[in-house]
């Protein structure tokens, strides 16, 4: 790497961070300090794994994965601050170093896992496994060590080695063009509305959004719908603008396949293929074959087994709901099919029409700061969480937000960051992730957790207010947020949300359950001008209407983890060209043509930026398995928070990390295997449930 800081001497990404939980001096990093910063990370990280491998004693826990677990502290937390960055904040420089680093870092990790002194001494330790006398949790971190290094080609050989290693070098920077181009597709379009007409059917929460969204982008005085889900969504369930909605929608629907620079339908093939490549040199039949091994699944089939079982009634289900729109096009005169811009509109006059209920109505009672207090109020009767809002803390951005979390007997436990709102510098979608992990290895150290969002900002001076989905999108990533800041094991390599990728939506999906109570509604559901509670009808109404959409919802979401799942499994990979693909693949099943892919494949970020989606995207349903089933167990004591239950819930799922199998830490929290009906009856697609 070639940056340097001319006049600079220290760089602060590799002094000792001395403030509060030791998060980063965010003041005082510049992007030019990351790429001479994991410079020297690499290095000191590289000469602890060679001295590891290289150590003349007989391999011991200590010695070998207890030393591993020591080993690369620096470059784990500065490559913690730096993707934060490139991923909620990111500009120019960011992702010049990001596209420089990604094959870095993968070259790397190619090197550890390929190493072969330091995976025999790795071997050794697992063949003697019964021998060494090992506590549970330490079983468990060397049978993951194991597992890890064999399924990254260790004790290959050396050819082959060499040829997995190039496959994820050329995968890691792929990765990063293929978010990059979507960011870039994203930042291209922004539909600018005069005002007048053009803002017709649109409700005043969202005129003031988008006029603070025209005003950053500097249009001042117009108004700006841009691609981020809390503009476009919004504008296509109101705009009453036909003609405007199908412009917006098909920009939305085409991002990353607009030919030029930024189009990823070449990256994603070239993933597809390499991916089944590496597959194949590993022994497994396909990627998704490779990939499913080390889920709760098992197997692709079983995967693609629930999301069939889905499909149908699914399918069957939005076509009427399809019919039910078209009928009320007619009604008003309209002499057209339903059309993909025309779903979410008219979904919305149908709302109205069967539940009385208007999200204009609702959204004033959804405030983003009152829906925060509810976050945390779940989590204070559940674990008995506290949380105090730091003024004192320099973040990243102006607009991100810190709070000291404390466990019941007051001792802190974590530091949480909330980053709620959209800005061009941030990816789209939301997640959670952190700065840093807890683990024990050397006395407690306590995680610094993330959580990002896209929310649209309110006018000046004006509430941010949510939709009820953008409500519930806050409860899951708090939700992954507690599996993070409540973990509470010794090693880094199981700790948090570091369980297998089909699971790991259980403790973030279950959180969900808890908005829709109407004591929590009740409570937190305030008017943001007057307020007021949300009045009981409209309560009743929202209740009501929880299954309404669900076939447009499910259809949408199934076909992506369809196509995901197909595409992965796909042996045959030389000439694979995603857009047909994916055409193929909607046509085999019926897509209604009313319904597009909730992410089109040359955007499926989840699957193509990076790795941990790719033949997993199915893993929401699974979860969802799972979490409706688990929140049944609170149902049952007729208390939602129910103490004992919550404490199950703690100790085997949110406060567990990795340190059992997802199957045993399930039947361990509910007392026996998950049951498929719960999540049936809760998305409406089984007629009756005993
Ligand atoms: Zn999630």
């Amino acid at each position: 790497m070639t940056s340097s800081l001319a006049g600079e001497s220290s760089n602060p990404l590799l002094e000792a961070w001395t403030g509060p939980f030791e998060i980063p001096p965010f003041a005082a990093i510049k992007p030019e300090h990351f790429s001479p910063a994991l410079d020297v990370a690499l290095q000191q990280a590289r000469a602890e794994i060679a001295a590891i491998a290289a150590n003349p004693e007989p391999p011991s826990f200590e010695n070998t994965i207890l030393a591993f677990e020591r080993s690369g502290e620096t470059l784990s937390r500065v490559s913690s601050a730096f993707f934060n960055l490139s991923s909620a904040d990111t500009n120019d420089i960011l992702q010049a170093v990001e596209r420089e680093i990604a094959p870095l870092l993968s070259r790397y990790r190619s090197e550890i896992y390929l190493n072969e002194a330091l995976f025999a001494r790795i071997k050794a330790l697992y063949d003697s496994r019964e021998t060494l006398a090992l506590g549970p949790e330490e079983a468990r971190v060397l049978e993951r060590y194991y597992l890890n290094f064999t399924r990254n080609g260790a004790g290959l050989a050396p050819k082959t080695k060499a040829r997995l290693a190039a496959i994820s070098e050329r995968l890691a920077t792929l990765g990063t063009n293929f978010s990059q181009n979507v960011l870039a597709d994203e930042k291209a379009f922004v539909l600018v509305l005069e005002g007048g007409d053009e803002l017709a059917g649109l409700p005043d929460w969202l005129i003031s959004a988008s006029a603070a969204n025209a005003n950053e982008r500097g249009f001042p005085g117009k108004y700006a719908i841009t691609l981020s889900r809390s503009s476009i969504e919004p504008f296509l369930q109101f705009s009453a603008r036909r003609d405007l909605r199908e412009k917006a929608f098909k920009a939305w629907a085409a991002r990353g396949e607009n030919g030029g620079e930024t189009d990823n339908c070449a990256i994603a093939a070239e993933m597809v293929r390499l991916r089944a490549e590496r597959a194949k040199l590993l022994g497994y039949a396909s990627f998704a074959h490779f990939r499913l091994a080390d889920r709760m699944a098992k197997t692709p089939e079983a995967a693609l087994g629930l999301l069939n079982s889905v499909w149908t009634p699914a399918r069957a289900r939005a076509l009427r709901e399809e019919a039910d729109l078209r009928e009320i096009i007619v009604s008003e005169g309209g002499n057209f099919d339903v059309a993909p811009w025309d779903w979410r509109y008219y979904a919305e006059k149908r709302r109205k029409a069967e539940f009385d209920l208007d999200e204009g109505e609702t959204k004033p009672y959804i405030q983003l700061d009152q829906m925060i207090e509810a976050v945390f109020y779940t989590a204070n009767r559940l674990f008995g969480l506290s949380f105090e809002e730091r003024s004192d803390i320099p973040l990243y951005h102006r607009d991100a937000r810190s709070w000291t979390v404390r466990d019941r007997d007051g001792k802190p436990k974590a530091l949480f960051i909330g980053d709620y709102y959209a800005r061009a510098s941030k990816r789209s979608g939301a997640w959670m992730t952190s700065f840093k992990d807890q683990q024990k290895l050397d006395g407690e150290q306590l995680p610094i957790i993330v959580n990002v969002l896209n929310f649209a900002k309110g006018g000046e001076n004006e509430a941010c207010l949510l939709s009820f989905d953008d409500a519930r999108t806050l409860f899951h990533e708090f939700g992954h947020a507690l599996h993070g800041m409540l973990s509470d094991v010794t090693y880094p390599m199981i700790a948090g949300t570091r369980v297998p990728g089909d699971f790991v939506e259980f403790p973030s999906q279950i959180y969900e359950n808890w908005l829709e109570q109407p004591e929590i509604l009740r409570r937190f559901a305030v008017h943001h001008k007057t307020g007021e509670p949300l009045p009981e009808a409209l309560l009743q109404k929202i209740l009501a209407a929880r299954q309404f959409n669900q076939g447009f919802a499910t259809v949408e979401y199934t076909a992506c983890a369809l196509v995901d799942m197909n595409l992965h499994l796909e042996t045959e990979t030389d000439k694979i060209e995603i857009a047909g693909f994916e055409k193929a693949e909607l046509e085999k099943l019926g897509m209604p043509d009313s319904i597009v892919m909730r992410h089109r494949t040359p955007h499926f970020q989840h699957i193509f930026s990076g790795d941990g989606y790719s033949a997993g995207y199915y893993s929401y349903l699974w979860s969802e398995v799972l979490d409706s089933d688990g929140f049944d167990a609170f149902v049952e004591k007729a208390d939602i928070f129910d103490p004992a239950t919550a404490q199950k819930l703690y100790e085997f799922v949110y406060s567990a990390g990795n340190s059992r199998s997802p199957d045993e830490a399930y039947e361990k929290f509910r007392g026996r295997d998950p049951k498929p009906g719960p999540l049936l009856r809760k998305r409406g697609l089984l007629e009756q449930v005993n």
